[in-house]
């Protein structure tokens, strides 16, 4: 077992960690305040992570990524999860279910995908389907050989500037001995395409300015081309690629409270109250103590879920156990540290009020708590039979 990190994973912390610090810092108050991104700084951050050879950096080398497995990849979100996702999120990382695109579809989707010239987004969710996804209503059916889509997803994020969208509609139903079953189908829905409009989506206390957006289909008509993967294997394609993807949530979690902790330390350590710094209070210190705690256990619990996708072991308790306890983590470390900060932590003056409304989506998107319980606890009753 080692516990330390290459020289190239140490280069990698390093080159994104500066880049975070240099290109998205300065940037954080205006959208904060404005909740808007500008077209040009959202071109820029891009280019200057294509010119850095990071953009898509979780696609293979063949496709022109920059290959990396889990474990570095997720050292890679986790430097970006210091700074604001509405920034970071062009320092793009399409979605790998991109890589099941086939034949021309590669040139239309993957290829421009990986090289930063158009934009994804990845549609499930829908007001009346969250957590059951297979309670979907948005359906297509089959008329003269295409597909027509009628239905509305909504809390979609980044379609606001995506170019084209994953999005997972019903495709008909089976009826099994449980009761009928939706059979679901991925499909690449184009901006502009007639029938398909992309909405502002609600006011959100987190991240702002990373929007969500709502899509409305109304009669849109899609060709077979534009199906991902096998038509009804929706779910095949998104448990083989969406898998790992609530790693992302756990290693952000981890940088984002990596970065509130520091704040805490140093403002613990210079303010004082009854004559000496409120860090000499053990009331005060312990709550540190408690935070570092804490981060280090996801950090390792996270990390450790990446590498054992890189060794190709099973990993899906293991990695619901790093969103559920990285998440909860950070609203535990973002809410210490704004009580470390007494009243000046609700004030905008500072980042932690903004840390602290930020880190409470953590725990809902990408499966909730709740779900993340129960996929731990199913992984380990079912061999039992319970
Ligand atoms: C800001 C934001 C951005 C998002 N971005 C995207 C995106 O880009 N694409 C996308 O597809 N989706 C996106 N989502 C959707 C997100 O994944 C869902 O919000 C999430 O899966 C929960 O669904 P829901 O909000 O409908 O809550 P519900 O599923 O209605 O859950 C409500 C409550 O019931 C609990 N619950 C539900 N089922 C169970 C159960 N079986 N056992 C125990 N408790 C249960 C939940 O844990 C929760 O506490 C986004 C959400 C937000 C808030």
């Amino acid at each position: 077992m080692h516990f330390g990190l290459t020289d190239e994973q140490e280069m990698i912390v390093s080159t994104v960690r500066s880049f975070v610090e240099k290109e998205i810092y300065p940037h954080e108050d205006a959208v904060e305040r404005s909740g808007e991104v500008p077209r040009d700084l959202a071109e820029e951050i891009k280019r200057k992570t294509i010119e850095m050879g990071f953009y898509a950096c979780n696609f293979p080398q063949e496709v022109g990524g920059a290959g990396l497995g889990h474990l570095d990849f997720a050292l890679v979100e986790r430097e970006l999860g210091r700074g604001s996702m509405a920034l970071t999120h062009f320092f793009g990382r399409p979605q790998n279910i991109l890589m099941a695109c086939e034949g021309e579809q590669k040139e239309r989707y993957l290829l421009p995908a990986v090289r930063g010239e158009r934009m994804d987004a990845l549609a499930m969710t829908e007001p009346g389907a969250g957590s059951d996804v297979r309670g979907m209503t948005c359906a297509a059916r089959r008329d003269g050989g295409d597909w027509v889509v009628n239905g509305t997803k909504h809390f979609i994020s980044g379609a606001d500037h995506a170019d084209f969208v994953i999005v997972f509609i019903a495709t008909g139903e089976d009826q099994t001995p449980k009761g009928p079953k939706k059979r679901i189908t991925a499909f690449l829905v184009d901006r502009g395409t007639p029938g398909f409009t992309i909405r502002d989506g609600y006011q959100s206390v987190s991240h702002r300015g990373y929007k969500n957006m709502v899509l409305d289909f109304d009669d849109c008509r899609l060709p077979d081309a534009q199906v991902l993967g096998e038509v009804d294997g929706g779910f095949a394609v998104m448990n083989e690629w969406l898998y790992a993807t609530r790693i992302t949530v756990a290693t952000m979690s981890v940088g984002r409270a990596r970065r509130v902790f520091d704040h805490a330390l140093h403002f613990a350590a210079e303010r004082e109250q009854f004559g000496q710094a409120i860090a000499k209070f053990q009331g005060v210190s312990f709550q540190i103590a408690d935070m570092i705690t804490e981060i280090d256990a996801a950090d390792w619990l996270t990390l450790a879920s990446a590498w054992r996708l890189d060794q190709g072991l099973p990993a899906n308790r293991e990695i619901a156990s790093a969103k559920l306890y990285a998440s909860e983590m950070l609203a535990r470390v973002t809410d210490a540290a704004l009580q470390v900060h007494g009243g000046m932590g609700l004030m905008n003056d500072y980042p932690i009020e903004r840390f602290w409304r930020d880190a409470r989506v953590e725990r809902i998107w990408d499966g909730t708590s709740e779900i993340q319980r129960h996929i731990i606890s199913r992984e380990l009753f079912r061999p039992l039979g319970a």
